[in-house]
C-alpha cells in the first residue's frame, strides 16, 4: 500500500471487506454503487415512494430516507411495503441524527442505517471542554453503552450500517481533542468502528464528508491509512462532498472530491449531494463512475506505463503548495492563473473578451475587469490588432511570437521538442507544452532545471491521465526542479456534465495536492453548444469561452486555491427541510453572487443545519415553518425571522458586518 491506496500510478481499486445491503453487495471490487436521498417528508408515504421510484428509475441502487424520530422510523415499513407492492426491491437506508431510538426501530425494518458519530450520542453545544484521559475514556464508555444495542440489532437482522462522519458536525469531545481536522473526522468514525468490531459486527460502510473537497479528500485518505495500520484491512467507502450546492458549482465540487479519490481506486459507493431534486443527482453519479468502468481496459489498449513512485515528496494528508519559481505572475506564492484558449476562434474582437471577464466600452475605449477574468489568452497563430486590457497577456505559437510587435505582452509557446532544439527564447517567460508520456519529457528535465523563465504546460495522452501528470510533477519535486506548472486538460466528452467532471477531476485532484500554478482547459465546443443539463437548475452553454472560463475559476474556488466569487454551502434538503431550498438558494444567489470570498450557508433545518454548515461566514437556517434563523459563523444573530423578509435581513446582516458591497452596474 502506498500511504492510502494500492498504487499511485496504476489503476487499482482498494481491496475492502464486502458488505451486504439486502441483496446488494458493496465493496470488495463489486461495482461502484450509486445512491441518493429523498427530500420528501418521511410521513408522506406516497410522496416518498414516488420520489424513490423516480430515483430508482434514474439508476439509484440505494435510496436513503431521513428518520428524525420514532414515528418516521416506523413509517419506513409503510414506505418499504408500498415500494415492494409496486415491484421495487431497492435497498433503503434510514438517515439518523440524534435519535438512537429511531435507529433501533429502522434497523429492524430496512436494509441499512446511517448514523452520524458526531451526534448519535453527543448533543452538540459548540462547547470547548478539556477532557482528561480518564474523562475521555468515560465518554467512550458512554458511547459504547448507547451504540452497542444498535450494533446487536443490525447483527441480528442482517442490517448494514454506515458510520457517516461529517466535517461540520463533529462532537464537542472530538473537537476539543483534535479540532475540526481530518484526523478528528477519522477518529470520530474509528471510535464507533472499534465498538462494532468488538461485537464482531462488520457489515459497515464508512464516510468522511465535508463541503470543502480538500478536507474531504484528506480525511478519506487518512481513514484508509489508519484502518490499515490498526486493523490491517479496510471497510468499504461511501464518497460524497456534503452541501455541495447546485448547478455547475455543485457538480464541480463533487467531481473534485469524489473524482480525486476514485482516480486512486478509493470508493465503493457515491452520492453527489446537489440542491436539486434527488433524481438529478443520479446522472452525475453515473458519469463519475463511468470514467472508471473502462479505465483498466483503456490502459490495456494504450499501454503507456507510468513509472512507479518510490518517494512521495509531499503529504497527501495535508495541503502544502509545491515550491515553485516566480516567473512573471505565475508560480511562487501567486494564485494559479487561468489561460483562455482562443486557438479555434477564427478572429478575436474586443467584444469576445467579455466571455473571459473583460467588458469593452466603445465610448471610453476601456475595459472593465471582472473578478473572474482570465490572465492569459492563447491565440495559436494569431496576433491581435487591438490593445489588450492591462492584466491580460497573450500566449502564441513560437513562430507567430517571432513576428509579435510587443514582446512584453506576447509570450511564446514551444512544443517540448521545439524548446529543446531552438535557442531564440523570450528573456522573460517561455511556455513549454509537454505530453508527460513523451520521451522528450525526460530530456526536458535536464534543460529546464537551469532556465528560470520556463512555465511547463503539462498534459497527458495516457488514459490514466491525472496520475501520469502527477507522476511527472513528483519527479520535478524529487529532482528539485521548481518550474511552475500549468495543468492543461482537454475534454472530448459529449455532454456538459461529462466535461465538467473530466476537467474537475483531472485538474482538481492535482490542485488539492498543491500541484498546479495555473489551469488551461480545452474542449470541442460544437459538442456542447446550446446543450442543457436537466435538473431544476439548468446549465446551458451558449458561449463556450464563458463556460470554460467559469469552469476554470470554479475549479480554483472549489480547491480553495483562488477565490473569485461568493461560496455557497447549501444542503441538498431532506424530509426535515422547512422551506423550498432550491428556490431560496436561487434567490440568495441572485442578490449575493457578487460578494467575492464570502461563504454563505443555506440549510434546511435547525437540528442539523448549524452543525453542518462547516466554515461558512453566514448562515440562513430554517428554524420553523416560515421561520429563518440567521447566523454569523456559529453564532445566532437573528432568531425566527419571518421568511418573507429573511433574505433582506441577511443582506442587512452582511452590511452590519462589512461583508456587503453594492452590485457593480
Ligand atoms: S441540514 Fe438539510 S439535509 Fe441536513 S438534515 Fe437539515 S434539512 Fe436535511
Amino acid at each position: 500500500m502506498q500511504l492510502y491506496c494500492d498504487s499511485l500510478t496504476e489503476y487499482k481499486r482498494l481491496a475492502t471487506r464486502e458488505v451486504r445491503i439486502g441483496d446488494l453487495l458493496l465493496g470488495n471490487f463489486n461495482p461502484i454503487r450509486v445512491q441518493t436521498m429523498t427530500t420528501t417528508d418521511t410521513m408522506d408515504t406516497i410522496g416518498t415512494v414516488e420520489q424513490s421510484i423516480r430515483c430508482i428509475e434514474a439508476g439509484a441502487e440505494l435510496v436513503r430516507i431521513t428518520a428524525p424520530s420514532k414515528k418516521e422510523a416506523e413509517n419506513l415499513l409503510n414506505i418499504k411495503n408500498e415500494l415492494h407492492r409496486r415491484g421495487y426491491k431497492t435497498p433503503l437506508i434510514a438517515d439518523i441524527h440524534f435519535t438512537p431510538n429511531a435507529a433501533e426501530i429502522a434497523a429492524r425494518i430496512i436494509e441499512k442505517v446511517r448514523v452520524n458519530p458526531g451526534n448519535y450520542v453527543d448533543k452538540k453545544k459548540f462547547e470547548q471542554i478539556d477532557y482528561t484521559d480518564v474523562e475521555y475514556a468515560e465518554e467512550i464508555d458512554r458511547i459504547r453503552e448507547r451504540f452497542t444495542p444498535l450494533v446487536k440489532i443490525c447483527k441480528e437482522y442482517g442490517t448494514a450500517m454506515r458510520i457517516g462522519t461529517n466535517h461540520g458536525s463533529l462532537s464537542d469531545r472530538i473537537m476539543s481533542r483534535y479540532g475540526d481536522t481530518p484526523m478528528g473526522m477519522v477518529e470520530s468514525a474509528m471510535e464507533f468502528l472499534r465498538i462494532a468490531r468488538d461485537e464482531s459486527y462488520h457489515n459497515i460502510v464508512l464516510s468522511m464528508k465535508a463541503s470543502n473537497p480538500q478536507v474531504m479528500v484528506q480525511a478519506y485518505r487518512l481513514l484508509v491509512n489508519v484502518m490499515m495500520d490498526e486493523f490491517g484491512e479496510c471497510y468499504p467507502l461511501h464518497l460524497g462532498v456534503t452541501e455541495a450546492g447546485d448547478g455547475e458549482d455543485g457538480r464541480i465540487k463533487s467531481a473534485i472530491g469524489i473524482g480525486s479519490l476514485l482516480e486512486d481506486g478509493l470508493g465503493d459507493t457515491i452520492r453527489v449531494s446537489l440542491t436539486e431534486d434527488p433524481e438529478f443527482e443520479i446522472p452525475v453519479c453515473r458519469d463519475l463512475v463511468k470514467r472508471y468502468k473502462n479505465r483498466q481496459s483503456a490502459i490495456n489498449n494504450k499501454p503507456l506505463t507510468i513509472p512507479a513512485i518510490t518517494k512521495v515528496p509531499y503529504s497527501p494528508f495535508e495541503y502544502t503548495r509545491r515550491n515553485t519559481n516566480t516567473v512573471s505572475n505565475i508560480g511562487g506564492k501567486q494564485v494559479p492563473v487561468v489561460v483562455a484558449d482562443f486557438m479555434k476562434a477564427a478572429a478575436i474582437r474586443h467584444e469576445d473578451l467579455q466571455a473571459i471577464g473583460y467588458t469593452y466600452n466603445t465610448e471610453t475605449d476601456k475595459f472593465t475587469i471582472a473578478d473572474a477574468a482570465a490572465d492569459y489568452l492563447y491565440t495559436g497563430k494569431k496576433i491581435l490588432d487591438f490593445a489588450l486590457p492591462g492584466t491580460l497577456k497573450v500566449i502564441c505559437d513560437y513562430a507567430s511570437w517571432l513576428t509579435a510587435p510587443d514582446k512584453e505582452k506576447y509570450y511564446p509557446l514551444f512544443q517540448s521538442t521545439e524548446y529543446l532544439q531552438l535557442t531564440d527564447h523570450s528573456g522573460m517567460l517561455n511556455f513549454v507544452a509537454a505530453d508527460v508520456n513523451e520521451p522528450a519529457c525526460q530530456e526536458l528535465l535536464q534543460k529546464i532545471r537551469t532556465d528560470s523563465t520556463v512555465v511547463l504546460c503539462l498534459y497527458s495522452t495516457n488514459p490514466h491521465a491525472m496520475p501520469s501528470v502527477r507522476r511527472y510533477i513528483i519527479e520535478l519535486m524529487n529532482q528539485g526542479i521548481h518550474c511552475p506548472v500549468i495543468l492543461a486538460v482537454e475534454s472530448h466528452d459529449t455532454t456538459i456534465d461529462e466535461q465538467l467532471i473530466h476537467f474537475s477531476t483531472d485538474s482538481g485532484a492535482l490542485l488539492l495536492d498543491g500541484m498546479g500554478d495555473g489551469i488551461w482547459l480545452m474542449n470541442e465546443p460544437e459538442k456542447i453548444m446550446n446543450q442543457k443539463v436537466s435538473g431544476r437548475t439548468y446549465l446551458e452553454t451558449k458561449n463556450n469561452h464563458q463556460f470554460i472560463n467559469n469552469t476554470s475559476f470554479s475549479i480554483l474556488q472549489a480547491t480553495r486555491t483562488r477565490i473569485s466569487k461568493t461560496e455557497y454551502i447549501s444542503c441538498p434538503s431532506c424530509g426535515r427541510t422547512l422551506f423550498d431550498l432550491q428556490e431560496t438558494t436561487a434567490k440568495i444567489r441572485s442578490v449575493t453572487h457578487h460578494l467575492k470570498g464570502v461563504k454563505i450557508a443555506i440549510m434546511g433545518c435547525i437540528v442539523n443545519g448549524p452543525g453542518e454548515m462547516a466554515d461558512a461566514d453566514f448562515g440562513y437556517v430554517g428554524s420553523g415553518v416560515g421561520k429563518i434563523t440567521l447566523y454569523k459563523g456559529k453564532e445566532i444573530v437573528k432568531r425566527n425571522v419571518d421568511s418573507a423578509i429573511a433574505v433582506e435581513e441577511l443582506i442587512n446582516l452582511l452590511k452590519e458586518n462589512n461583508a456587503w458591497v453594492e452590485k457593480p452596474m
